[in-house]
C-alpha cells in the first residue's frame, strides 16, 4: 500500500482569503485601519516578494522586528509563512545589552525597527536594518513571489523567547505545524467560530500575543482588534462597541478591567466568555465577572508548548477554583516523580507534555533542548502539578521555586495565595533562602494595600493561622511593588538576591 504523507496546509491564510475575502481579519485600533482576509493575504505576499528581492533572503533566514505591537508584525508573520523565513519578535522592553544578546543569538538577516529604537539598533551588530514605515509601502506594492519554497510542518516559523522567569530567556522554535495544531486545539476547546470577535493587547514578543487568539482567529476566520498596549478604557469600550465575543488576559488584566470606572456601565452583552491564563484567577475576581454575566475559562500554557495546553470548563470555574482543568485535544500529559514514575492522585510531580504542539527545541541550544525533551518526545515543563480524584489538574508551583525546609517540600505559590487573601495585602511573593537551622526557609515580600500598614509579626501570625508551621516565612519584608520581569511576571531571581542581602545585613 502507498504510504501517505501527513498533510496540513501551512499557508492557511491563502485558503481563508478565498473563503471569505471581504471579511475583516485585523483592525488596527489606533488608526482604525482594517485588513480583510484578502488584503492581509495579498499584502503579506507582496511584502515577502519585495523583501526577498531587496535583501536576498533565503528559506530559514531570521527576520527580526523591534517595535511595540503594530500591524506590521502580522504582515511580517504572513510574509514569513509564505517565504519560509523565521520571524523573531524582539522584546522592546529589554535594555540594550539584553537586546544585543537576543540579536546575536538569533542572528537575523534583517532587522525591522520602529523610530524610537533608531539609536539602539545601530549598536546591535551588523545586520541589514529596515525602518518600520517601509513595511506598509512594500506590502502595498502588489508584487508576487518569484519562487515559492516547499514548506514542511516541522519547519520553524518563529523564535519566541521564554519569559526568563527561571533564567536567561530561551529562544523556543515555533514551527508551522505548532501554530496550526495550537489553532486546532483552541478552536476545538474554545468553540471558536468565524463570527467571533476579539482583541489583542498582549505583547508580540511573547507567545500570548500570537498564540492565545490571534493565530487561531486568523486560522478560523474571526476578527481581531489589535491594540498597541493594554488600555482598560479602550478595551471596555471595544467590548460593547465592536461586539467583542471573547475576552482574554492574565488575571492582573481582568482585575484592571474590573477596577476601571467604566466596568459597571459596560454591558458585555456580546461576550461569550473570558479566557484567563498565566496564573490562577482568584475567586473574588471570578465572582465579579460572573456578576456581569461573563463566564471564566481558566487556561494554562507556555511558550514551548503553546498557550492552550490545558483548559478548565467554564461550568467548573467555581467548583474547581485554582484548577487548570484537563489537557486540550491534541496533547498528552503525565505527572512524574524524580525517578520518572507516574504519581498517584493528589501527589505532586513534574508535568510532562507530548504532542504536535510541543517545540522541537530551543534555538541553537542543544543542551537545553536535550534537558527539556526526552527520547520519547516528552517535554519536561519544570512545573509541579497534581491531579485530583476527578482528574482535574492543579499547578502547585515551579520546580525551581520549590524549597525544602526541615525536610518538607514548600511550594511558594501556596503561601502567596494565602498572603494575597489577607485584606491589607495587595500582592506578595515568597522565595526560599538558605537557613542554618532548617536548610532553607521562606522569605516573604509583601506589598501592603495603599494606606495600610502591616508588621512582620502580624503577617507571620496570620500565616500561622492558615498554614503548617514549616510553611510560615521566617523573614518578612515590605515593598511598594514587586519587581517584574519583561512579560510582567514577578522576578523571583531578583527577590532571592534581595532577600539574601537583607538577611546577611
Ligand atoms: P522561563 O521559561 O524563561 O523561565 P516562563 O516559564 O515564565 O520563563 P512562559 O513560557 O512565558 O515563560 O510561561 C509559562 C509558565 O507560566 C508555565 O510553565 C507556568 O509555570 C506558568 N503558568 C502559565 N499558566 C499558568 C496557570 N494558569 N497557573 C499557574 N501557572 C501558569
Ligand atoms: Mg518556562
Amino acid at each position: 500500500m502507498m504510504k501517505r504523507q501527513p498533510f496540513i496546509r501551512t499557508d492557511w491564510l491563502e485558503r481563508n482569503a478565498r473563503y471569505w475575502p471581504d471579511r475583516p481579519a485585523l483592525t488596527w485600533v489606533p488608526e482604525g485601519t482594517c485588513w480583510t482576509f484578502a488584503q492581509l493575504h495579498a499584502e503579506g505576499e507582496a511584502l515577502a516578494a519585495v523583501l526577498a528581492a531587496r535583501f536576498g533572503l533565503q528559506k530559514g533566514d531570521r527576520v527580526a522586528i523591534l517595535a511595540e505591537n503594530r500591524p506590521e508584525h502580522v504582515l511580517l508573520f504572513v510574509a514569513c509563512q509564505k517565504a519560509g523565513w523565521i520571524l523573531v519578535p524582539l522584546n522592546y522592553r529589554l535594555a540594550a545589552p539584553e537586546l544585543a544578546y537576543q540579536v546575536s543569538d538569533s542572528a537575523p538577516a534583517l532587522l525591522v525597527y520602529d523610530a524610537p529604537y533608531t539609536g539602539v539598533v545601530q549598536r546591535l551588530g551588523a545586520v541589514a536594518l529596515l525602518p518600520l514605515e517601509t513595511i506598509r509601502t512594500f506590502a502595498r506594492s502588489g508584487a508576487t513571489l518569484k519562487s515559492r519554497p516547499a514548506i514542511a510542518l516541522d519547519d520553524p516559523l518563529m523564535i519566541l523567547y521564554t519569559s526568563g522567569t527561571t533564567g536567561r530567556p530561551k529562544g523556543a522554535l515555533i514551527t508551522h505545524g505548532m501554530i496550526a495544531w495550537n489553532a486546532f486545539n483552541t478552536i476545538h476547546r474554545l468553540d471558536l467560530t468565524s463570527r467571533d470577535v476579539s482583541f489583542n493587547a498582549a505583547p508580540f514578543y511573547h507567545t500570548g500575543g500570537w498564540n492565545v487568539l490571534l493565530t487561531p482567529f486568523l486560522f478560523k476566520g474571526g476578527h481581531t482588534y489589535l491594540l498597541d498596549r493594554f488600555d482598560p478604557e479602550q478595551i471596555l469600550r471595544l467590548c460593547d462597541e465592536a461586539g467583542v465575543t471573547i475576552l482574554w488576559g492574565v488575571p492582573t488584566m481582568l482585575r484592571m478591567l474590573a477596577d476601571h470606572p467604566r466596568f459597571e456601565q459596560t454591558s458585555f452583552r456580546t461576550i461569550r466568555y473570558a479566557i484567563v491564563g498565566g496564573e490562577a484567577m482568584p475567586e473574588p475576581l471570578i465572582r465579579r465577572w460572573h456578576q456581569k454575566g461573563v463566564p471564566i475559562r481558566q487556561g494554562f500554557g507556555m511558550t514551548e508548548v503553546g498557550v492552550n495546553c490545558f483548559s478548565l470548563p467554564e461550568d467548573d470555574a467555581l467548583r474547581k477554583i485554582g484548577s487548570i482543568g484537563f489537557p486540550n485535544f491534541y496533547i498528552e500529559a503525565r505527572i512524574v516523580d524524580e525517578t520518572g514514575r507516574e504519581v498517584g492522585v493528589d501527589e505532586v510531580g513534574e508535568l510532562l507534555m507530548r504532542g504536535p504542539v510541543v517545540t522541537p527545541g530551543y534555538w541553537q541550544r542543544p543542551e537545553a533542548t536535550a534537558e527539556a525533551i526526552d527520547a520519547e518526545g516528552w517535554f519536561h515543563t519544570g512545573d509541579l502539578v497534581r491531579r485530583d480524584a476527578e482528574g482535574y489538574f492543579y499547578v502547585v508551583g515551579r520546580k525551581k521555586d520549590m524549597y525544602i525546609s526541615g525536610g518538607e517540600n514548600v511550594y511558594p505559590a501556596e503561601i502567596e495565595a494565602v498572603l494575597r487573601a489577607h485584606p491589607d495585602v495587595a500582592d506578595a511573593a515568597v522565595v526560599g533562602v538558605p537557613d542554618p537551622k532548617w536548610g532553607e526557609t521562606g522569605a516573604a515580600f509583601v506589598v501592603p494595600k495603599p494606606g495600610r500598614t502591616l508588621t512582620a509579626e502580624a503577617v507571620q501570625r496570620y500565616c500561622r493561622s492558615q498554614l503548617a508551621g514549616y510553611k510560615v516565612p521566617r523573614h518578612v519584608f515590605f515593598l511598594e511593588a514587586l519587581p517584574l520581569g519583561p512579560t510582567g511576571k514577578c522576578d523571583k531571581q531578583a527577590l532571592r538576591e534581595r532577600a539574601r542581602n537583607l538577611i546577611s545585613r
